[in-house]
């Protein structure tokens, strides 16, 4: 242990126990202690999702694991897979697996083929060699049936391979289908089929390139359910999950007329990106679906009672030259704190 390190250890324990963002820190440094987990990425990761309640279903099974001693690093991988849209390695490897097998059953399907080729390559300048020399008229026949022999032999191996080859596009087609598939779920937010967390980041690094590419403005909004402890304190977690899945559909529905996607951060959070608006055409499409919202007495569809009314607050920003996808998104984020403090159900557009 060198100096520093002592010093920081005296310092950590002597210290007072962390306020703010730092709060967070502690809580996860007390997690991996009780735990033992190591603290790696994925799972500093998962527990810094896990102290935000970024999503509750999420930190309920982290309860639950922890609670029946099951949270190791195995349930740290599934729970990603689960609630992180981490693609699991072992699914990957076994599709890169099949399609690796694939390509050598094809290649001597192939190989199968060239051999027939040749064979009848073969038998047809053998047939020339023949020709060349003074034939009689049985010698003719039987050169003739030969040749005959070879053709329907080389007609049975071309419909073989083509059938072989109708099958193996079949099962490349179902490869790419399933490796398309789970591309999509690493992408997906199983809640509500919006971009999750990391398609969103992609999706926005991928709109900001094209909309600078054709001088187009691009404008997000970050959108925040108004109160939604409150909502899901009284009406329970699952009818909470059904307002998440209703208000991003709401949005999305929204603003696709526009081009405009939806994706969910985390909890219930969501990022609006909108190509082609500036900050105030984006921000008054927003607040109409604000609006809209807002004006709606929401029902359980069990049985129609009234869940009341559920709002958004929401911060816009436009994306500016030397903006990154984290500083527009920062400013959208600093314009919905705005509109979180100047009292709710809102949109409020950067001023920075
Ligand atoms: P504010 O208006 O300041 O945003 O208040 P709020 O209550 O909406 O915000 P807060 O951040 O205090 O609470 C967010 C709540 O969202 C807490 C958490 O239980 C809930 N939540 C997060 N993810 C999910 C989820 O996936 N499903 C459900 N039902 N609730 C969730
Ligand atoms: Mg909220
Ligand atoms: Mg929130």
């Amino acid at each position: 242990m060198t100096a520093h390190d002592g010093q920081l250890a005296a310092l950590v324990q002597g210290a007072p126990p962390l306020s703010g963002p730092l709060a967070l820190y502690d809580q996860i440094r007390g997690l991996l202690v009780l735990t033992a987990l190591p603290p790696v990425p994925d799972v500093y990761d998962l527990l810094w999702r896990y102290v935000r309640d970024e999503d509750h279903d999420l930190s309920l099974a982290v309860d639950t694991a922890i609670t029946l001693g099951e949270f190791d690093l195995a349930q740290v991988a599934a729970l990603r897979r689960a609630h992180c849209g981490d693609v699991g390695q072992q699914e990957v490897a076994a599709l890169v697996e099949a399609a690796h097998d694939q390509a050598e059953a094809l290649t001597l399907r192939i190989e199968a083929g060239r051999t027939d080729l040749a064979d009848y390559g073969r038998a047809i300048a053998d047939g020339g060699a023949r020709l060349a020399a003074p034939l009689d008229a049985a010698g003719l026949a039987a050169l003739l049936e030969q040749l005959g022999a070879a053709t329907a032999t080389m007609q049975a191996a071309n419909a073989r391979l083509e059938s072989e080859l109708a099958m193996a596009a079949t099962e490349a087609k179902a490869l790419s289908d399933k490796l398309g598939a789970a591309e999509r779920a690493a992408i997906t937010d199983q809640l509500t089929g919006m971009l999750n967390r990391r398609g969103t980041f992609e999706a926005l690094a991928r709109i900001q390139g094209e909309c600078r590419g054709d001088t187009l403005p691009l404008a997000v909004a970050m959108i925040d359910i108004d109160h939604f402890k409150r909502f899901n304190d009284r009406f329970g977690h699952a009818l909470g999950d059904e307002v998440l899945r209703f208000v991003a559909r709401h949005v999305a529905d929204r603003i696709a007329g526009k081009g405009g996607i939806v994706g969910r951060l985390g909890g219930e959070e969501f990022v609006a990106m909108l190509p082609g608006q500036d900050m105030g055409a984006a921000a008054a499409m927003i607040d109409r679906a604000r609006a809209e919202l807002a004006s709606q007495i929401i029902r359980n569809t069990s049985d129609g009672s009234s869940m009341g009314r559920v709002s958004f607050s929401a911060g816009v920003a436009g994306d500016r030259a030397d903006d990154s996808c984290d500083t527009l998104i920062e400013r959208a984020d600093r314009a919905l704190y705005t509109a979180k403090r100047l009292g709710r159900d809102r949109v409020v557009p950067d001023r920075s």
